[in-house]
């Protein structure tokens, strides 16, 4: 474990209202909002705990938690640098955080993104992590919200290129229709933004061939894409965003021996270890290196592999690749 913390890791998935740790939270609650009552500190408990059987929608109802810590400026830009601050902690050098933009009374859609922007910013001045910013699509909302984010995707990114990297397209696999939002993932595919698409999240086979038809640059869970979809993204390329705890608590996978890392190590595979939402699932991405050695009897020199190829398929430049090379090499030289 002491080797696995040590080693400087790459975080390509993970969306940012479920990566604020229960500490974190009260944190943010008590630098922001004030002290807490016993209320609170019982929806904190609430917020981590999992009962047996749980499934994707218990975990999507408990991102209203954090959703309304984040809803006001001060909230969402502390929530924001906390995050940074812990994944830094985890010795993660590479952070790519998704987020969806969100308007309410206090902020505008454009509002949400500049504060997330100018926290990152902040943040990495702090800490050594570079960060880069996935602006998400939710699949539940209209689509006119994501045309709204393209948009701002796409003229941010023109003034902050090495921070707007892609989109992300998540959200309740069971809302929605993907054909509906190929459109505007194209347009953000055609201005230069990389495609980061949960695909796969459920078994749903006509959905998962229109995306397999439409590519990405890297596939969240992939859970459901069988061999033939398996092959199909090793041929292309593109790698498979595997969080273990994530699907394992949200009932899409029954067991982390049966986790389809497995199977895409078998195949050889692109693949790459991601928390999700570690807040949520009460994790670290040390601690999913950890269970992923433990189930699969990963050695350190695969798991220095399995970092090796989140750099190589993360959407940092190649200076950047190179020097998260240079960083994996000095830790491996020293081990
Ligand atoms: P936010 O975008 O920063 O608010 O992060 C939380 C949001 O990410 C949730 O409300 C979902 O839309 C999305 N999300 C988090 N985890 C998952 C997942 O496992 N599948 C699909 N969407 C997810």
């Amino acid at each position: 474990i002491k080797f696995l913390q040590g080693l400087p890791k790459v975080e390509l998935h993970a969306h940012l209202n479920g990566s604020l740790n229960i500490d974190s939270i009260k944190e943010l609650a008590e630098n922001v909002y004030g002290q807490q009552s016993d209320e609170f500190a019982s929806m904190c408990e609430r917020f981590i705990t999992f009962k047996k059987g749980s499934n994707l929608n218990d975990c999507f109802q408990k991102f209203a938690f954090v959703h309304e810590l984040t809803s006001t400026r001060k909230g969402l830009e502390r929530a924001t640098e906390l995050t940074i601050r812990d994944f830094a902690k985890d010795n993660v050098m590479y952070l790519e955080l998704r987020t969806t933009p969100k308007s309410n009374d206090n902020m505008t859609r454009r509002a949400y993104l500049e504060v997330v922007m100018a926290a990152i910013e902040k943040a990495t001045t702090e800490h050594a992590i570079t960060v880069k910013l996935l602006p998400s699509i939710n699949r539940g909302e209209p689509l006119e919200v994501a045309e709204e984010t393209v948009a701002l995707a796409i003229e941010l990114g023109q003034k902050e290129p090495e921070l707007i990297a892609g989109i992300d397209f998540s959200g309740d696999p069971n809302q929605g229709k993907f054909s509906d939002f190929a459109p505007v993932l194209e347009k953000a595919r055609q201005h230069g933004l990389k495609l980061a698409i949960h695909c796969a999240e459920i078994d749903n086979p006509s959905e998962i061939r229109e995306m397999l038809m439409f590519g990405m640059s890297r596939c969240g869970h992939g859970t459901f894409l069988g061999n033939s979809g398996f092959a199909h993204m090793k041929e292309q390329n593109i790698p498979i965003e595997c969080c273990l705890s994530s699907n394992v608590k949200t009932g899409t996978v029954s067991s982390f021996g049966s986790h389809h890392l497995k199977q895409l190590f078998l195949a050889d595979a692109p693949k790459v270890l991601c928390t999700d939402d570690c807040g949520v699932f009460d994790s670290t991405l040390s601690e999913e290196f950890v269970l992923a050695s433990e189930t699969f009897g990963l050695t350190r020199s695969q798991c220095i592999d399995l970092t090796m190829e989140a750099v190589q398929h993360s959407f940092a430049s190649p200076e950047e690749k190179l020097k998260m090379k240079m960083r994996l090499y000095a830790f491996t030289r020293r081990q």
